[in-house]
């Protein structure tokens, strides 16, 4: 079995503390996505485990057993590099088979291993090929092939699709869902790409400056950030964030800011009055008073973007940034750029964050 333990894993470079303090457990057959901006400390945490890089304090253990001195090829895990690195005068069955070979893997379960395993990946038909006549698509799934037939336990994949265009990133992410089904092992993948999270992941860990911000399940996350950093990381487009200040009067507490004007629901009624950020997602905008709430703000349209099945409406808000309402179909595709339009909030799906960026008031139901 394995189940990896993180327990306060700390790792610095120099004056740099790249990963601080961090705990938490990894169920086996989990797919846990570590997912935040550059430099946040992922990939640092992705080679300890893999033991690539020594933590300077703290303890990882794979199946109940400590392995901080094990060397990488004996803690039973395979890795998927960003950059593929394959031999480039081995033809394609033999960069897969390489690891293999190294085991002393006698040859006949060699070439059937190599079989099974392009054609789990779709490449069979490459096997004959050199790398060099392969694209970058066929390249990553040759990457994953050879990590594939030496079985490990654990996949860690560190941004493998990061090279690859949009549409083949698509292809392959559901590559990495289907093969994770199939296998039912555990893998761990590191990406800046909050999209690639929220379609990989059974849980995520939001890291940021080193430390775990969040984790959760991607909809846990997406309905439940637990700060402002989350709140704007997650999201395409992202949550609207309005700065603006909490006012208490008689009916309970408002939201306040130049252009906007928010009943707040109970639950924040005991916020106190002062800074905060309110946010909330455009799909829980309604445009043109037609939402239930009373109005939030009038704002007028800055731009239109029609996108067939929604559109998305762009309203200047005061800020650079746009408050940004998502409207289902095209009956809002014609408005004119410029007019004001009457915006209600779904008070169910309101955020506030304090100054110090936390969420405040209770998580969503
Ligand atoms: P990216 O998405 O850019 O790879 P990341 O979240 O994976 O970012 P890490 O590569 O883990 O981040 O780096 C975390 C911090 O540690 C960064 O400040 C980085 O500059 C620093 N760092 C990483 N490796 C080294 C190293 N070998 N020597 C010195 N500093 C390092």
């Amino acid at each position: 079995m394995a189940r990896i333990e993180l327990v306060n894993l700390h790792k610095s470079f120099g004056a740099v503390a790249a990963v601080k303090d961090l705990t938490m457990n990894i169920e086996d057959g989990e797919f846990v996505v570590f997912v935040g901006p550059s430099g946040c400390g992922k990939t640092t945490t992705l080679r300890m485990i893999a033991g690539f890089e020594d933590p300077t304090s703290g303890e990882i253990r794979i199946g109940g057993k400590v392995v901080n001195d094990l060397e990488p090829r004996d803690r039973g895990l395979g890795m998927v590099f960003q950059s593929h690195a394959l031999f480039p005068h081995k033809n394609v069955a033999q960069n897969i088979e390489f690891g293999l070979r190294m085991k002393k893997v006698p040859q006949a379960e060699r070439v059937k291993r190599v079989q099974d395993v392009a054609e789990m990946v779709r490449i069979t038909h490459l096997l004959g090929k050199m790398p060099g006549q392969c694209s970058g698509g066929e390249s990553q799934r040759i990457a994953l092939a050879r990590t594939l037939v030496t079985n490990p336990s654990t996949f860690l994949l560190d941004e493998p699709l990061s090279s690859l265009d949009a549409k083949l990133r698509r292809e392959l992410r559901a590559e990495c869902d289907r093969l994770h089904q199939a296998l039912n092992r555990t893998f761990i993948y590191v990406t800046h790409d909050q999209e690639e999270a929220m379609t990989l992941a059974d849980r995520i860990v939001v890291m940021r400056a080193g430390e775990v911000e969040q984790v959760g399940s991607p909809m846990d996350i997406y309905a439940n950030p637990v700060s402002y950093f989350v709140a704007d990381f997650f999201g395409s487009p992202s949550m609207n964030l309005v700065a603006g200040e909490i006012v208490q009067d008689g009916a309970g507490a408002r939201f306040r800011s130049a252009n906007f004007n928010v009943a707040l629901p109970g639950r924040f009624k005991d916020v106190k009055p002062g800074a905060v950020t309110l946010g909330i997602r455009p799909e829980h905008v309604a445009v043109g008073g037609n939402g239930g709430a009373p109005q939030a703000a009038s704002l007028p349209v800055r731009l239109v973007e029609p996108l067939g099945r929604d559109t998305l409406l762009y309203f200047d808000a005061g800020s650079e940034r746009a408050f940004v309402a998502i409207s289902e179909g095209l009956a809002m595709a014609e408005v004119q750029v410029g007019a004001p339009l009457s915006l209600c909030f779904d008070p169910e799906r309101l955020h506030l964050f304090g100054a110090d960026g936390r969420r405040l008031g209770p998580q969503h139901a």
